[in-house]
């Protein structure tokens, strides 16, 4: 009896040691993303492409998962569902403050910054029909404000509520997903829709490619916003990324970066990992999405409203990026 428990206690503890062992060889790390037609899904296939290649070297894996966006991000790292999540830099800011969607929660002081990616501009398109050129000329209609999960919808807001709409009583909000929205614009279900995206991307190719004609609509007279929220800067649409658009010039607007998120709970090396790998590949980083076409190194430092992850900055220091 005494031995059949020594030799069951003795096969638990084996197995025990094999898959701590197993698990001590490979660290499994997800990064939160986007829908899967815009530019953070691509983005987290980029950085995991480049960590992973050192696969051995680092016991690190990195996976990718398609989510509902920024906020949804903020919250997945937050709880621990996520290690890493592509977040747009305002909601960074608003996070780590406790606003806007935190404003219940607080400030989410786990938050981590560990770099800026591309730069992502507040796009705003509706069909031809309806009839808008710029975004006051979209009272009345039904417009796709973007999923609570995306980052796009604090900013569809935002710009509404600086040239005097209200969002909920001046047009008819949606709160779909950006990867449904050109179908159902293409359906006729809405006149226009807000993503705030880098460029170019597979939603507005998808969305200007239909049978229904599709423009850009500028976002202007928002000074007094770019002023309210410094994170926010004037940009533009470059439309010849979208040979099926129906507009001859460059369409104004405004926009924010993209930023990789973590956790203060994300070990160390991990984090290094990850930024040593993509900083010291950097131009071959640069040649996986055309968005990243303008991106510096010193750029990268930019936009980051909570902390810099000590695995980061380790990094940062090591290579002379900050001192
Ligand atoms: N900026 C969008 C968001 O935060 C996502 C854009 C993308 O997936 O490229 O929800």
């Amino acid at each position: 009896m005494k031995r059949g428990l020594f030799l069951s206690i003795a096969v638990a503890a084996g197995v025990f040691m094999t898959v701590t062992l197993a698990q001590a060889k490979t660290q499994f790390v997800t990064i939160g993303t986007g829908g899967i037609t815009g530019v953070y899904y691509p983005t987290g296939g980029a950085i995991a492409k480049m960590v992973n290649k050192k696969k051995k070297e680092y016991g690190l894996r990195a996976t990718v998962e398609s989510t509902g966006g920024s906020v949804f991000n903020v919250n997945a790292v937050m709880n621990g569902d996520l290690e890493f999540g592509v977040v747009q830099s305002d909601r960074q800011y608003q996070a780590m403050e406790g606003l806007a969607e935190w404003k219940e929660k607080g400030p989410q002081k786990d938050l981590r910054a560990v770099f800026s990616i591309h730069p992502e501009s507040v796009t705003l398109a509706a069909a031809v029909d309806a009839g808008a050129k710029d975004i006051r000329d979209l009272k009345g209609k039904r417009v796709n404000l973007g999923n609570p999960g995306s980052g796009q919808r604090q900013n569809a807001i935002d710009a509404f509520t600086a040239v005097g709409i209200d969002p909920e009583k001046d047009i008819i909000a949606e709160g779909i997903k950006a990867s449904e929205a050109p179908g159902i614009l293409q359906d006729g279900r809405i006149d226009a829709f807000f993503y705030t995206v880098g460029h170019p991307s597979g939603a507005f190719k998808e969305a200007t490619s239909g049978a229904r004609k599709v423009r850009f609509v500028s976002i202007t007279g928002i000074d007094d916003l770019l002023k309210k929220f410094p994170y926010y800067a004037k940009s533009v649409i470059p439309v010849a990324m979208y040979p099926g658009a129906q507009n001859d010039a460059d369409v104004p607007t405004f926009g924010v970066k993209a930023t990789l998120v973590t956790s203060v709970k994300v070990p160390d090396d991990v984090v290094y990992a990850i930024t040593k790998e993509v900083f010291d590949n950097f131009e071959e980083f640069k040649k996986l999405h055309p968005a990243y076409s303008t991106l510096t190194k010193e750029a990268m430092l930019d936009g980051l409203s909570a902390p810099i992850h000590p695995g980061a900055m380790k990094y940062y220091k090591e290579a002379g990026l900050m001192k």
